[in-house]
């Protein structure tokens, strides 16, 4: 395989990215000047040393300082009674885009397919729970950020259940953005007003 087939094999397990895409990636690679090159491989060399997962709310984020939690979870402005669960970080970031969101978040990491034999390895299931002991009693509400499509329900389901089991000294309120949101909506893409709309009505 020559180095543009390989390159393009790498582009192809980005998330939405077919062959002739990646192939386009290449191509431009191509055109620009080794300067660029050499940056961008030096960006891809340093990421992982350079970005941490936040020990609160498993966001990745950038080492600034010698803290293990990222800059919302530091924020003592953020209303700790009101915890968002997403599946993944460009989610949280839009939602942050939007900005009205007050309250801390928890990236899952991921969704359960339908009939997920281990959802712990697909999921920070186990993090996710521990997080709600550790905040007994401040802790006032989930709101399941969930997209509307098939996996996204069966994590619904699933984390309503569990959340369910979890012993605290108040009730917790379980919210979904359901409401509001049109199947196959992603979090990701969600315009303002639609954001907007839907966490008012969360039910
Ligand atoms: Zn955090």
């Amino acid at each position: 395989m020559n180095s543009i087939d390989k390159l393009a094999e790498y582009f192809i397990k980005f998330p939405g990215i077919g062959p002739r895409q990646a192939k386009r990636f290449v191509h431009f690679l191509l055109t620009r000047n080794p300067g660029f090159l050499h940056e961008f491989a030096d960006l891809i060399k340093q990421l992982k040393k350079d970005v941490k997962i936040c020990e609160s709310c498993s966001r990745f984020y950038s080492i600034e300082s010698d803290s293990n939690f990222c800059r919302i979870c530091e924020n003592p402005n953020r209303d700790e009674s009101v915890l968002m669960v997403v599946a993944k970080d460009a989610d949280l970031e839009n939602i942050e885009r939007v900005g009205n969101y007050n309250g801390l978040y928890f990236v899952l990491g991921g969704l359960l397919p339908i009939l997920e034999k281990e959802p712990n390895q697909r999921i920070r299931i186990k993090k996710l729970l521990e997080l709600i002991k550790k905040k007994n009693g401040s802790l006032k509400e989930i709101i399941l950020g969930l997209s509307l499509n098939p996996e996204g329900e069966n994590t619904l389901e699933y984390l309503t259940q569990q959340i369910k089991l979890v012993k605290t000294k108040s009730p917790i309120k379980i919210t979904t953005l359901g409401r509001g949101l049109s199947t196959g909506t992603e979090l990701e893409y969600l315009d303002d007003n639609t954001f907007q709309n839907a966490f008012k009505n969360r039910n």
